[in-house]
């Protein structure tokens, strides 16, 4: 049973845009659940909440994230971008009460990534990339791949972003490299 609860509490929290998007990565990680076998609540629930602080004035952002105990590090205070996905992991087991370990770091690591990824994990990093209304140069090679290999696609998304960040000189955050890594290295293919 999907819980709608959280569709009204993200809606209090941001604008339309935002609101659009994040059912539209709910919806995106549900088919994606569907087809990898996850479960398809928890893709849900972790999907409409990814973002869930992302419109939250950056200050208290800080705020929640000093609260939850966690310290950033050199490459997460200089990318006010990753915030959100700190604060939205934070905020969800403070504000909304939710213990599962497994939704929390799906929310967690949707900007990053990290190494060893759950399949929650790594639907949810996929499906905020390839969810109804992305427009991006690569996005349907993105939803073709999405469907034939989690993997292969988030190689993919790696590829476009560490262009994206080094073309522009801003800094990569580790466990982006430890999970392209993790992929790379447990691929059969690459193995020596
Ligand atoms: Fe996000
Ligand atoms: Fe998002």
């Amino acid at each position: 049973m999907i819980n709608t609860d959280y569709k009204a509490i993200i809606r209090a929290l941001m604008g339309d845009y935002r609101f659009d998007h994040s059912v539209n990565v709910a919806a995106e990680a549900v088919e994606l659940a569907k087809l990898y076998g996850e479960d398809e609540e928890k893709a849900y629930t972790a999907g409409i909440l990814h973002d869930i602080t992302k419109e939250i004035p950056k200050d208290e952002q800080l705020k929640i994230i000093a609260d939850g105990g966690i310290l950033l590090d050199d490459v997460q205070k200089n990318a006010p971008k990753l915030w959100h996905s700190i604060s939205g992991s934070v905020y969800i087991q403070t504000e909304l009460g939710i213990t599962d370990s497994d939704i929390i770091n799906a929310v967690r690591y949707h900007t990053t990534g990290r190494a060893n990824m759950s399949l929650l994990e790594k639907i949810i990093y996929i499906a905020d990339y390839t969810a109804v209304g992305r427009e991006y140069n690569g996005v349907e090679i993105m939803r073709e791949k999405s469907r034939k290999s989690l993997e292969e696609a988030m190689i993919f998304s790696f590829q476009y972003t560490f262009n994206n960040l080094s073309s522009k000189e801003v800094a990569i955050h580790p466990d982006e490299i430890f999970a392209y890594n993790y992929i790379v290295l447990n691929k059969e293919r690459n193995k020596p």
